[in-house]
């Protein structure tokens, strides 16, 4: 039975949505293969539309989606209200990604004698990759979710989506679902384009299901390995794209320590209590110096620590876990620093926790992600030894170094040193808060994610794509994009970029 629970009481409700059974499955799997054909070759202005059409549906149902949001997830309206903003800013990015073209790196090589001889006439571009699985996270019940980038991204590409919807918020789930219903209805795009399943089962099924051409998933360490296991299973294994787990160092040096003692540790504070704390890019270890300056920061942050309230965990099991790791992390040797203030209420909530170690006790032990507001404060002598703690702990998203003007030799250093182990890395600025652009790369070297691609921003429609060559063909035969005559998009034309005129 699929329920909705409120996390701010705790208190669960049956509702009208039954968990999917395996028909249902295969049923959403083979309208997907049966919509697929169509949407690869309706056309990328065709697509675009279907973008723009569900950036204005999702605007009509705003205050329904942010209502439901409220009660399933506990975050604020003015999050939520934001969230969803940035959702139909991504349906809309895409859109446009997709009419400007270079994305498919179309690549036209000639026949005609090279140094090698004659040889024949090659073109490539990429083309969709077929039905994909879609699994949303807790955290995001819009911009990670059904409404995400992942759904945005694959229809853009040209792939139909099935969706495994959030147990964590269902109502959402499904009311985003009809909204994307609507846009595909009002522009005759065949049923199968977007689907949903309910259940745990059901999304194994899902990612085993031979329609199944790839899967994109943002979530826990665990439920990916559970995937992967799934699919490993298949007798044609299908990427997996993975967004999971992320500690995100945060480096203060000392010079910065001392020039913007209370400004830096507002923002780190803010920082891992926003949401609160269940970012994949939150802060969830600092380096500070352990200096005058160092101490004085610290015990700023203890201080805003102490004076905070709890906030709202997703879910029971997101909070039991941080009850775990919290103690995981003593027993690892993390000193108990700050507690704010706990409420008594029958909710998920917490209160933030604050940790302190050392940068030569740090361990990968001492640096496991805990979804929540929790904090480990590291202190350290010189940057070798944080520079060495990062290299024993997990890689991550991102990588943050906040420094003064006058030492962008050291920020060039450390920048060489963190590259190995993050997928951004920000200066003087702070990871929450993930711009959706052209230049944003959102993944990092395992565990943060399980690949080279990004979830957000332009570049994530590179998962849902395959490259493709014809040799010798016939213009006829060939994609618009790879006729001579086409002159609309970014082409590489015998070895030279040719903007269109
Ligand atoms: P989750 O518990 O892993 O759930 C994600 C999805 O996997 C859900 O649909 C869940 O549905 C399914 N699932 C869980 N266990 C499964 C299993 N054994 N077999 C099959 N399916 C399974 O994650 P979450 O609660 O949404 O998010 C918390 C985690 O996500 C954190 O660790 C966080 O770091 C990570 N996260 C990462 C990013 C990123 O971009 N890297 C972003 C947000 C969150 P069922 O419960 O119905 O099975």
């Amino acid at each position: 039975m699929i329920t909705t629970t409120d996390p701010r009481t705790g208190a669960s409700a049956a509702i009208d949505i039954q968990e999917s059974t395996a028909a249902d499955v295969a049923a959403a799997t083979a309208g997907a293969a049966g919509a697929a054909k169509f949407l690869a070759t309706a056309g990328r202005e065709f697509r675009a539309g279907l973008l723009e059409r569900i950036c204005t549906e999702i605007e009509s149902a705003r205050a329904q989606l942010v209502d439901a949001g409220l009660a399933e997830t506990g975050l604020t309206e003015v999050r939520l209200n934001g969230e969803l903003s940035r959702s139909i800013f991504q349906f809309g990015l895409f859109a446009q990604a997709i009419r400007e073209g270079s994305y498919l790196e179309a690549s036209i090589d000639h026949a005609g004698e090279t140094p090698l001889g004659p040889q024949p006439d090659v073109r490539r571009m990429l083309i969709p990759i077929g039905p994909v699985a879609v699994f949303g996270a807790s955290n995001f019940p819009f911009a990670f979710s059904v409404l995400g980038g992942d759904v945005a991204s694959a229809l853009a590409a040209g792939c139909p989506v099935v969706v495994k919807a959030h147990p964590s918020h269902p109502l959402v789930s499904r009311l985003s679902f009809e909204a994307l219903q609507r846009a595909a209805l009002a522009l005759d795009a065949p049923e199968g384009t977007i689907g949903i399943v309910y259940g745990t089962e059901p999304g194994r099924l899902l990612v085993r299901d031979p329609a199944i051409r790839a899967v994109g998933f943002t979530g826990s360490l665990g439920a990916a390995k559970a995937l992967t296991a799934e699919i490993a299973q298949r007798p044609d294994p299908i990427p997996f794209f993975g967004e999971l787990s992320s500690i995100n160092p945060l480096i203060v040096t000392a010079a910065a320590a001392e020039a913007r003692t209370a400004e830096i540790a507002t923002g780190i504070f803010g920082s891992y209590t926003g949401s609160a704390g269940q970012l994949c890019t939150k802060p969830g270890i600092v380096f500070v110096p352990a200096t005058p300056a160092g101490d004085e920061l610290t015990d700023e942050i203890v201080r805003q620590t102490q004076a905070a309230g709890a906030g709202v965990l997703l879910n029971s099991r997101i909070r039991s876990s941080f009850s775990d790791i919290q103690q995981r992390l003593e027993d690892a040797g993390g000193r108990l620093l700050a507690r704010g203030v706990d409420d008594d209420g029958d909710g998920f909530s917490v209160a933030p926790v604050m940790l302190e170690t050392t940068a030569e006790e740090t361990s990968a032990e001492l640096a496991e992600e805990c979804f929540g507001p929790m904090l480990v404060v590291a202190r350290y002598g010189d940057l070798d030894q944080v520079t060495a703690a990062i290299s024993r702990i997990p890689a991550s998203l991102t990588a943050t170094v906040h420094a003064e003007q006058s030492e962008d030799e050291t920020v060039g250093r450390l920048f060489t040193e963190l590259e190995p182990y993050a997928g951004r890395l920000v200066y003087n600025g702070y990871p929450t808060g993930v711009r959706v652009s052209w230049g944003q790369h959102h993944g990092g070297p395992w565990p943060a994610t399980n690949t080279q691609h990004t979830s957000v921003g332009v570049t994530a429609i590179r998962r849902w794509l395959r490259p493709l060559a014809w040799q010798g063909a016939p213009e006829a035969v060939l994609p618009p994009e790879l006729r001579d005559d086409y002159g609309q998009i970014p082409r590489r034309i015998d070895g030279m970029l040719v903007l269109p005129s």
